[in-house]
């Protein structure tokens, strides 16, 4: 296991990832990218798990944990 800190360099994927959701027309690449800039979230931060009841329309509310850090869920 390498000493490296990966914390800055996740705050910066994680404003990356956050881009990559939003843009509209997305080339054939992006989806390529936005699943290396997950997987390196997922690897790297280290994670602080938080859940969020999420009230889905026709359904019942749901519990969805995430990062507050990467904002990456876990379900
Ligand atoms: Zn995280």
């Amino acid at each position: 296991m390498d000493n490296f800190d990966y914390q800055e360099d996740i705050e910066i994927m994680r404003i990356v990832n956050q881009h990559l959701e939003i843009v509209e027309n997305p080339q054939p690449d992006f989806a390529y990218i936005a699943r290396l800039v997950k997987n390196y979230l997922k690897t790297h931060c280290r994670h602080i798990i938080v859940k969020d009841v999420m009230d889905l329309p026709g359904e019942k509310s749901k519990i969805i944990p995430y990062c507050s850090k990467c904002m990456q869920r876990f379900s």
